[in-house]
């Protein structure tokens, strides 16, 4: 009898326990963010996608060599002793390890590692990127959601996070938005499959498809 009301006092002891710091943790500030419609902060010094700042670059071939996966590749062009055209400088990200080896030994400081981190995608061949193509759009936020599962997604939660709903769909006419996947005709025009549509074509194609 006395180990059976032991048990009872046992149980209700732990679940207590526990509740408390269920509690503790329901009236503090929630660390999770709702990705992807809020940014997530990264960390000084993360080391999220490469930067180039292709004026610069001497296409010496330093960071290629350094790379321990061999996921860098150039293409360039030199029109005299001192000068030289870089027309593509490919990263292949199914590839790299974002290992920074290739960051301190570019003499010119050209290549860096940035805050972005969004390389989600449904074709793999889309993670050849080209640092020459993309250019400043390597400062601009690439969201690789199909445009219709980004619809779907935007109802579920218009009904108990409205505010949400609204910032969401104001992302869908955001021309910093990617939005690649079933598009044949974008496929088609992108030469690395990284999204290469201008502003004004984005906005439109968000346009048609918003709700
Ligand atoms: S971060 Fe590492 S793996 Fe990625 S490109 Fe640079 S050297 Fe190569
Ligand atoms: S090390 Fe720097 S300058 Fe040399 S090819 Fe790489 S990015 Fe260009």
């Amino acid at each position: 009898m006395r180990a059976y009301f032991r048990n009872i006092y046992e149980g209700l002891k732990s679940a207590v326990a526990g509740l408390r710091v269920t509690f503790g943790y329901l009236f503090k500030k929630s660390v999770t963010v709702h990705y992807p419609f809020e940014e997530v902060k990264v960390a000084n010094g993360f080391r999220g996608l490469h930067h180039l700042k292709v004026d610069i670059c001497i296409a010496c071939n330093q960071c290629a060599n350094a790379c321990p996966v061999s996921c860098i590749e150039q293409t360039f062009d030199r029109i005299d002793k001192e000068n030289v055209l870089v027309s593509r400088f490919s990263i292949d990200y199914n590839k790299c390890l974002f290992c920074w080896y290739c960051i301190p030994v570019c003499p010119t400081e050209c290549i860096t590692m940035g805050a972005e981190y969004e390389l989600a995608t449904f074709d793999r061949k889309s993670l050849d990127y080209d640092l020459v193509a993309r250019g400043e759009r390597t400062a601009k936020r690439n969201m690789t959601l199909f445009r219709e599962e980004f619809v779907q997604v935007i109802e579920k939660v218009r009904e108990k996070k409205p505010e949400l709903a609204e910032k969401a769909e104001g992302l869908m006419g955001d021309p910093r938005v990617g939005l690649c996947g079933r598009n044949p005709e974008k496929d088609k025009s992108a030469s690395s499959g990284f999204v290469e549509e201008e502003a004004d074509s984005q906005a439109s194609v968000s346009e048609e498809v918003a709700p």
